[in-house]
C-alpha cells in the first residue's frame, strides 16, 4: 500500500484526472473540476453556444 498524506479525499480534475494538490487553483464548474491545464478545454465547452468560426458566422 501506498503510504498516504494526512489528506482528506483526493480531489480530482475531472478531465485529466489529475488530483488537485493543496493550494492549487483550481474551477469547479457544473460539477465538473477542472486544473490549470485543462481550463481551456473547460472553457470550449461551456463557451460552446457562444463559438463562431470566423466567415461561418449564423448571423445576417
Ligand atoms: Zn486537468
Amino acid at each position: 500500500m501506498l503510504s498516504t498524506k494526512c489528506s482528506p479525499a483526493a480531489l480530482r480534475c475531472t478531465l485529466c484526472g489529475r488530483e488537485i494538490v493543496l493550494g492549487e487553483e483550481y474551477w469547479a464548474c457544473n460539477g465538473c473540476l477542472t486544473c490549470r491545464e485543462c481550463l481551456p478545454e473547460l472553457a470550449r465547452r461551456e463557451l460552446f453556444p457562444c463559438r463562431e468560426i470566423r466567415g461561418k458566422e449564423d448571423k445576417p
